[in-house]
């Protein structure tokens, strides 16, 4: 990179919301990843977990820690994430967007998709955080248009950072099984040989590779943030895998374009 404080773009596969609370090899990779860059000055965050009519974007200058799963132990519904909001970098991302974007001022705050990883990659909580939804009524390639809007931050020394999964289907999941169902394992192949290749129209495209990605990806909301990673991916900069496992019904992967070379 030709500034040093230029960020990368990061697709991390969240998982499950105990991941927040376990130190396991994927967390202890988080944590690792966020040691191979300088310190944020700001992270904007595209999660799984916050869906929109139109495009919103957090706003406030301190926001709260939303537990949004169900039927999991009382003590994680305790957990607060008290990383401040940044409601100039909201503005500026505002009118980066517009006319389709609009500042949130206190319906949103810090999401699972979210608190999850940064509280692995910055326990500290001291770095400002600003979501931006997922307009689900934009086909993905629009989710793309917006998250090439979004790619000059990095310059600036803002993170993007995308929390989703590849493979997600809850409904085939099956707790505690090691064992990838063979559709899971196909698809997450095929979007690394993508990410790899930088074919990003076939990503996008998605649907095209058959049962396997109607199976992989029943919705679009864990998807998507990868997208927008994808989209922040300047000419010449490689992807890397990060993580890589898929057990059951879901995919831990995870992809950075623009990270320095391990041990750089
Ligand atoms: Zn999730």
């Amino acid at each position: 990179m030709s500034d040093a404080s230029a960020m990368p773009a990061l697709f991390i596969g969240h998982g499950s919301p105990t991941n927040a609370f376990e130190q396991n090899d994927t967390t202890r990779a988080w944590a690792a990843i966020a040691r191979r860059f300088p310190k944020p000055k700001a992270i904007l965050c595209i999660s799984a977990h916050w869906e929109t009519k139109g495009v919103l974007i957090t706003a406030a200058e301190r926001q709260r820690t939303i537990h949004d799963f169900y039927n999991f132990p009382a003590p994680m519904y305790e957990f607060t994430y008290p990383a401040p909001g940044d409601p100039a970098l909201a503005q500026r991302i505002e009118a980066m967007l517009a006319p389709y974007a609009r500042a949130d001022l206190d319906g949103w705050g810090l999401d699972h998709g979210a608190w999850g990883v940064l509280a692995h990659m910055y326990p500290a909580a001291d770095i400002p955080v600003v979501m931006v939804s997922q307009d689900i009524r934009r086909p993905l390639a629009e989710h793309y248009a917006i998250g090439k809007l979004l790619a000059a931050l990095r310059a600036e020394g803002i993170l993007i950072l995308g929390s989703g999964n590849i493979v997600h289907n809850l409904r085939q999941f099956v707790r505690g099984a090691r064992e990838p169902y063979d559709w899971a394992l196909r698809f997450n192949t095929w979007v690394k040989e993508k990410v790899a290749a930088g074919d990003h129209a076939a990503l996008i495209d998605y649907l095209r590779f058959g049962e396997d990605a109607a199976l992989a990806v029943p919705e679009p909301e864990h998807y998507r943030p990868l997208v927008y990673v994808l989209a922040a991916q300047q000419p010449g900069e490689a992807a890397e895998i990060l993580t890589d496992s898929v057990t059951s019904a879901l995919s831990m992967t995870s992809v950075a374009v623009g990270l320095p070379h391990d041990g750089s």
